[in-house]
Order: C-alpha cells, then sequence, then structure tokens
C-alpha cells in the first residue's frame, strides 16, 4: 500500500526538487521555497503554518497523544552551479549542493503519503527547517519557536553520494562530528630577525602549535575516538627581517563523540598554551563552541530499520559512518531520541560529493526516501 502511494507521487516530487533545484535560496532567505512547500502541501490539503520569518513551517498530521517528527532542511549553498543537468541553478552564486531540494521534496512526499493512508496511531509534525548550513541555524531558530515541544521522537534524512541509490545507511551512535572554531593570536614585542633571543618569534611559536598540538592530544584523547583538528587561515608579518608582534591562527576542531565535545575547548586551551609557554610569546585564544555531533538514539534506529526493511530489501538497509562534518539536526538529537539516516543517491559512473558544485543525486533516491521516511515514522509511532 504504501509503494503505491509513494509511487502515485514521485512525478510531483521529482517537479517540486528541480523547480527548487532551479531557484535555490540561501539560510534565512528561503521565501519562495516555502510558499513552493505550501503549495506543494495545499494540493494534498495539508496546511503548512510558516514561521513568522516567512522562511520555513511546520504541519502536524494524525490524532492522539503521541507525536513524533520527521524534519527537513530546506536551503541551498553560496556555490556557482557547475552541473550538467538541465535544470541547474538559474541563481547566479547559488546552489542546491547538498541535496536539500531533494529532502523538502521528500519531506512533502512523506506528509502526503502518510495523509493518504490515514489511520495514524498518533500524531506527525514535520518540520520544514530553514538554514542548516549557516551557523547560528534554523534548528536553533525551530527550537527556541518551541517546535521540539512534546516531541518523543525525531528523525531526518539527508542524501549520500558514495551510498547505493536505493539503499540507506543507519548507525547508532554519533553520525556526524562537532565543529567548534577558533582563533589563536600569538603577540610579542616584535623585533630584528637578527635578535630572535630578544623578542619572543610569534612565527616560531604558531609553528610549534601547527606540528605539536595533533601528536599531543593523540596522547591524551582515546585513540578510538575520532578526531580532526585543522588549520584554515594563518596571517602574521610582512618583512623577511621583521618577527612580527602578531600571528593568527583560525582553525576547526571536530570530534565524533558527545563527552568528549563537553571537554575537548579546555583540553585544547591548556595544551595551546603549554605548547606556547616556552617560547616567550603570548597566546589569545578565542575558542567558540559550535554544533554538537548527531547522536543517533539506538532504539530510534532499530526503529527505523524495523520500518525500512518492511519497504525495502534487506541488503539495501547497510549499517554507515560516522562523518567528521556538522549537521544541525544535532541540535534537535542533544533534546529528543533522534535519527538521522543516509539516504543513497548515487550515480553509477558519476562521481560527486556534497557542496561540490558539479553535485548531483539520482533521482531515485527521492521515491526510496519517501517511501522509508513514511515507513520509519509508522514504526516511531508503532513502537
Ligand atoms: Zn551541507
Ligand atoms: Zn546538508
Amino acid at each position: 500500500m504504501l509503494p503505491d502511494l509513494v509511487d502515485s507521487l514521485v512525478p510531483s516530487l521529482i517537479e517540486l526538487r528541480r523547480d527548487l533545484h532551479r531557484n535555490p535560496e540561501l539560510g534565512f532567505s528561503e521565501f519562495r521555497t516555502t510558499k513552493r512547500i505550501a503549495e506543494a502541501l495545499e494540493a494534498h490539503g495539508l496546511p503548512l503554518t510558516i514561521r513568522d520569518a516567512g522562511t520555513g513551517g511546520w504541519l502536524e498530521i494524525g490524532e492522539g497523544e503521541r507525536l513524533v517528527a520527521y524534519r527537513a532542511d530546506i536551503d541551498a549553498l553560496p556555490l556557482e552551479e557547475e552541473s550538467r543537468l538541465s535544470f541547474r541553478s538559474e541563481v547566479p552564486g547559488v546552489m542546491h549542493a547538498c541535496g536539500h531540494d531533494a529532502h523538502t521534496a521528500i519531506g512533502v512526499g512523506v506528509a502526503a503519503t502518510l495523509a493518504a493512508r490515514g489511520d495514524l496511531p498518533g500524531r506527525v509534525r514535520f518540520l520544514f527547517q530553514p538554514a542548516e548550513e549557516v551557523w547560528p541555524g534554523g534548528a536553533e531558530s525551530m527550537l527556541e519557536e518551541r517546535l521540539l515541544e512534546n516531541v518523543e521522537r525525531i528523525i531526518a534524512m539527508h542524501v549520500d553520494p558514495a551510498l547505493e541509490t536505493g539503499s540507506i545507511g543507519l548507525k547508532p551512535g554519533p553520525i556526524t562530528s562537532s565543529s567548534d572554531r577558533f582563533t589563536i593570536t600569538f603577540r610579542g614585542p616584535g623585533g630584528h630577525t637578527s635578535r630572535p633571543h630578544e623578542s619572543p618569534d610569534t612565527i616560531f611559536a604558531a609553528g610549534k602549535v601547527i606540528t605539536e598540538l595533533q601528536g599531543l592530544l593523540s596522547r591524551h584523547i582515546d585513540t578510538r575516538t575520532p578526531v580532526a583538528v585543522a588549520f584554515g587561515a594563518i596571517h602574521g608579518g610582512e618583512a623577511a627581517n621583521v618577527i612580527p608582534a602578531a600571528v593568527t591562527l583560525t582553525g576547526t576542531m571536530r570530534v565524533a563523540s558527545l563527552e568528549l565535545w563537553e571537554t575537548i575547548g579546555d583540553l585544547f586551551i591548556d595544551l595551546v598554551h603549554r605548547i606556547v609557554s616556552a617560547t616567550g610569546v603570548q597566546a589569545d585564544i578565542n575558542y567558540e563552541k559550535g554544533l554538537g555531533p548527531v547522536n543517533n538514539d539506538p532504539e530510534v534506529v532499530w526503529a527505523v530499520e524495523r520500518g525500512a526493511s518492511e519497504v525495502l530489501e534487506s541488503h539495501c538497509v547497510r549499517s554507515t559512518y560516522t562523518s567528521m562534518g556538522a549537521e544541525d539536526f544535532s541540535v534537535f538529537s542533544a533534546r529528543v531520541p533522534a535519527t538521522l539516516i543516509r539516504l543513497g543517491c548515487k550515480i553509477e559512473g558519476h562521481k560527486t560529493t556534497l557542496h561540490s558544485t558539479r553535485f548531483e543525486l539520482n533521482e531515485d533516491a527521492i521515491r526510496i526516501g519517501t517511501l522509508v521516511g513514511a515507513a520509519a515514522v509508522l514504526a516511531l509511532l508503532d513502537g
């Protein structure tokens, strides 16, 4: 029954996805996108409540005490599209390169499928979330608007171009990583390069941090926990014969563990100070906590697996990996038992990655995603 319902929707979902792909909008500017979602839902008699800000919205279907939620993110990225698609972006410098156009279409598809099926053993709240790609993002806004209130469990899906189309990937525990940002400013009096013993050397101190930090982290953290620290920018100095008075170094720290995320900032600050102390340079550290890891709740994973196994062959329900990228669904997963499902969207013979200007996805994933989303929601309400 679910497959028939989904099949009848697929042409309109693909049309919606292509329309959104042609007209991508950046985080917190998804006004047209939101209107298109409202129209698409309206065609099924489903009223979207648009957020006061005009971007994103929510919808509830079903009746009863129990309440689960399904989240679809709707924003695009500041990239100039270079794909081969006939329906490529018509907005200069903006592109759906993370598949959120597909996520949106799938969210509409899951709502329409479940509404058409009827007889739900509870309520489902659909969150069409703006601004996943910016920080602080739309998940934070929706949380402040109390849209997670009374939600018992929440799920979301993300396309994965490395996973075969027709398959989904599941994993209990962290499935994405945290992402914190830091800037270290190395300060000294500045001086002549002929007398480095008289002027604490800011560039030498920055070099020590770059080369020593990674090794020291691996001696303070259980090596079975994924950690990635990397530097994105370094600035300092003008002349060959002047030790600069300031050098700045910025980067990100990522960990795939909720527990470690709590303490990693303090460890980072402590280690940097200890590395730098022998140089006589002063290190001013600005460490900014960002998103936490998305932590998949094992029971929600099992419920999704049960639901998915009813609509997919068993070899298509796979285990997946932990990404070192971040995802703001973590704002929800930190508060309510949650699961982020990876949705295979691989195009055979065409290698792409998320956030690439050449990103493309296999549109069969829209049918699979809608089917799995609907079956997973039913399993959540059943369990
Ligand atoms: Zn993204
Ligand atoms: Zn994304």
